[in-house]
């Protein structure tokens, strides 16, 4: 063994009690530190990082890197990082994560170690925690974006196999042109479709409810009439990341049964708010959905990177037929939801499933459920101080956790985007809050969406106290 190696083998106690000293003092930070620090400095410094001839050993790389990086970091684990949809990890995610790399699973076939059975019991625990029934089958992936891939990939096998194709071995353009239907899809759904070849061109958007990014389940259903054989594919959304609008699912289910498409439930942070009584009304109908997407590393606070895909246990064999994995030195496909191998793009996969495990035990509904309440009645109140506040106003209604607001006289105008963006980069300087840029109904808004479990009321003052201090041009 290379010296250096053996002797981190041989200090291995001291380089983790390292990490675990630097990692403590960084979560103990996170209230403090900056949301959005100044970068260059530290970017400049990776720049010149060059490949070593001889290493240093663990002990000083971990020291190098926390000097010269450790001020790079944002508190976006933190409690007021209220940009995108960002989830910090618990203590009991965290140090599960870390496990997860100690013991390094790889979690691919039923039989090679007791980690596929952790995590189809995590997959199990979470169906209990969401209200989802047992005939959802579910396989950890690396977030909402490859859920929304594994669920369209499914769906178009699906397509094809209703008309006797199978898309899998035959391609795509066996099948030909897939209609995709949506009202407000993520991003990453459009990333996904042109990755599956189906096309960002397949999209048809859908109206809207008045005042709502919810799908008006009329407009869909007059899209539905105009080709009613096509090969059709409608992503609903049960939480949009502007407003967290839920379309109406048991209406959509009911025109499924008229119209045989494939229904699509992304429900990347929403569907947490199933772990509260108070929420899982809003979901009400996913239970019967043929794909469904739910993020780990938002709502339900694990380290990144963590999702979950769930699909009805009567596609799993189409699943397989998509994942299937062919080789004379691995298992041949059968179908079983713990044969994660034949089940997701990965070959090799990370024990990803232990965080959930864990953050499950640790904390139970209750502990989880609390989050999400919290979360909620601090967006409110974090709204209702805004729509007091001069020079602000809200640009929809606040449902959930998410806080959508605008300088006053906000409009389509690039004066009114670049007064927006300089507040914004004022608010960023000030580092006591993370909000990001968006647009709502032409007009140039900013979100703040909380889903950290750090998150109290102090830091809403806070928050809201730099809003205020940032608002009026220097
Ligand atoms: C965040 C998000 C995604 C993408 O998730 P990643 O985990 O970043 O890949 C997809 N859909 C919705 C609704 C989201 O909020």
């Amino acid at each position: 063994m290379h010296p250096v190696l053996q002797h981190d083998f041989d200090t291995l106690g001291d380089i983790l009690q390292q990490a675990r000293d630097t990692a403590v003092s960084f979560i103990d930070s996170l209230p403090d530190r900056s949301t959005c620090p100044p970068l260059t400095a530290q970017q400049l410094k990776a720049g010149d990082d060059l490949l070593p001839e001889h290493g240093v050993g663990a002990e000083a790389a971990l020291h190098d890197f926390w000097d010269k990086y450790a001020e790079g970091f944002s508190a976006s684990a933190g409690p007021r990082y209220f940009g995108f949809v960002t989830g910090g990890g618990t203590p009991a995610s965290i140090a599960a994560d870390w496990l997860v790399s100690a013991i390094d699973q790889n979690t691919q076939l039923h039989f090679d170690s007791v980690s596929p059975a952790i995590e189809l019991a995590t997959i199990s625990q979470l169906k209990q925690l969401l209200g989802l029934p047992a005939d959802q089958c579910g396989s950890f992936v690396t977030g909402a974006t490859m859920a929304n891939v594994v669920s369209m990939a499914i769906a178009r096998q699906w397509l094809g196999k209703q008309r006797g194709i199978d898309v899998a071995q035959q391609g795509l353009h066996a099948l030909g042109p897939v209609r995709v239907l949506a009202a407000a899809a993520h991003s990453s759904s459009v990333k996904g479709l042109s990755m599956l070849g189906i096309g960002r061109d397949a999209l048809e958007n859908v109206a809207t409810l008045p005042g709502s990014e919810a799908i008006d389940p009329q407009a869909l259903e007059q899209a539905l009439q105009r080709h009613p054989d096509a090969p059709t594919l409608v992503l609903a959304s049960a939480g949009t990341v502007n407003t967290v609008a839920f379309d109406d699912l048991p209406t959509l289910l009911k025109l499924r049964e008229k119209y045989n498409f494939w229904l699509h439930v992304d429900a990347a942070f929403g569907g947490v708010a199933a772990a509260s009584e108070k929420f899982a009304h809003l979901l009400e109908g996913w239970q019967l959905a043929d794909s469904i997407t739910i993020d780990a590393h938002k709502w339900l606070n694990v380290p990144y990177d963590s999702a979950i895909q769930f699909t009805r246990e009567a596609h799993l064999a189409l699943q397989v037929e998509v994942f299937q994995n062919h080789s004379a030195y691995l298992e041949p496909p059968s179908v079983r939801p713990d044969n994660y191998l034949h089940l997701t793009p990965e070959n090799s996969r990370r024990f990803r499933a232990l965080p959930v495990w864990m953050a499950l035990k640790a904390y139970g509904r209750a502990g989880l459920a609390e989050v999400v309440e919290r979360n909620v009645e601090l967006a409110a109140l974090f709204a209702r101080n805004i729509e007091e506040m001069q020079g602000f106003h809200l640009l929809a209604p606040v449902t959930l956790n998410v806080v959508c607001f605008a300088l006053d006289d906000a409009d389509s105008s690039t004066e009114s985007v670049a007064r927006r963006n300089r507040f914004l980069s004022r608010l960023d300087n000030a580092g006591v809050v993370r909000c990001t840029s968006t647009s709502l109904n032409g007009k140039p808004g900013m979100r703040a969406a909380l889903v950290n479990w750090m998150t109290a009321e102090h830091d809403i003052e806070l928050a809201l106290a730099s809003i205020k201090a940032c608002r009026a041009e220097r």
